[in-house]
């Protein structure tokens, strides 16, 4: 799932991409995708491209005042052409669910792989008429998050554990699965500690970790082509998605902690003083 940096990376390709051109076609493959009925997608054509900016994990493409909105989710992806096929995309099992033309022949395609879709688009005036984004929490890349901000978000979490904490878009916005491992294991934390006992030294860590593990991410993701985005990401992650692999700071074997429908890698040494995490999962098998 692109996450920040990733987003931070197709907003800014896209700007380049399609700044001074107009829309020139709008074309749905999946209806369920579609979370908006007014306006209709109709209403982008013929609009310029006005910016493209980025909400947390959501794109926004201003049209001329119509906001096209979208929201990548877990399986989904943007593919660039610069020459789009003829082919009117219509309502059906394709796994492409959005086609966007615009009047240099060039456009692109959101495609979603796997059978949850979980892809969601919008047609708004006002990109805050996005549920997802109304709700959003601060950016961890804004100058207004401070270390301050990030105490008092801590803090009202009470006892709930930094990952989910971390990942919860409400509360900050635009770290998902993967990042959160990664500036854990950065902060050298364990995914399961409570959040309000995150203060001095700990507090200082996790908020270099967040600034420095995304700032990174977001310089190495700058200036590449939506396709070589995924692989960058992957070649350049230290736990997450790595279970079993030696860990880049200190070589012990990263471990990985199953929940139903998705699962957190971290290393024992760096994060959790050398011991494994109770794995609910794990230790059910083998009662
Ligand atoms: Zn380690």
């Amino acid at each position: 799932m692109p996450e920040l940096p990733e987003v931070q990376a197709l907003v800014e390709f896209l700007g380049e991409r399609t700044s001074g051109l107009v829309v020139t076609g709008v074309e749905l493959g999946s209806i369920s995708v579609l979370k908006t009925f007014t306006p209709p997608p109709q209403a982008l054509v013929g609009a310029p491209v006005d910016g493209v900016s980025r909400h947390g994990k959501f794109i926004d493409i201003d049209c001329g005042g119509t906001h096209l909105v979208f929201h990548l989710a877990r399986a989904g992806w943007l593919r660039w052409s610069d020459a789009m096929p003829a082919t009117v995309l219509r309502p059906g099992k394709s796994p492409i669910a959005l086609r966007v033309r615009f009047d240099d022949a060039s456009g692109f395609d959101l495609t979603e792989a796997g059978t949850k879709k979980r892809l969601a688009l919008y047609v708004v005036r006002d990109p805050l008429d996005v549920p997802g984004i109304a709700t959003l929490g601060p950016d961890p890349l804004d100058e207004a998050f401070t270390i301050d901000v990030l105490a008092s978000i801590l803090q009202q979490a009470g006892r709930a554990q930094v990952k989910g904490v971390l990942r919860h878009q409400g509360t900050i916005a635009g770290i998902g699965n993967a990042y959160s491992d990664e500036l854990l294991h950065a902060a050298r934390m364990s995914p399961y500690l409570p959040a309000s006992s995150i203060t001095g030294e700990r507090l200082e860590a996790l908020y270099d970790a967040i600034r420095t593990v995304l700032g990174e991410a977001v310089e190495r993701s700058r200036g590449l082509a939506a396709a070589d985005l995924k692989g960058e990401k992957k070649s350049n992650l230290a736990v997450h998605g790595r279970t079993g692999l030696p860990c880049p700071v200190c070589g012990d074997t990263v471990r990985e902690v199953s929940f139903a429908d998705s699962s957190l890698q971290y290393c024992p040494t760096c994060q959790t003083g050398g011991k494994p995490l109770a794995d609910r999962r794990m230790s059910r098998l083998l009662k």
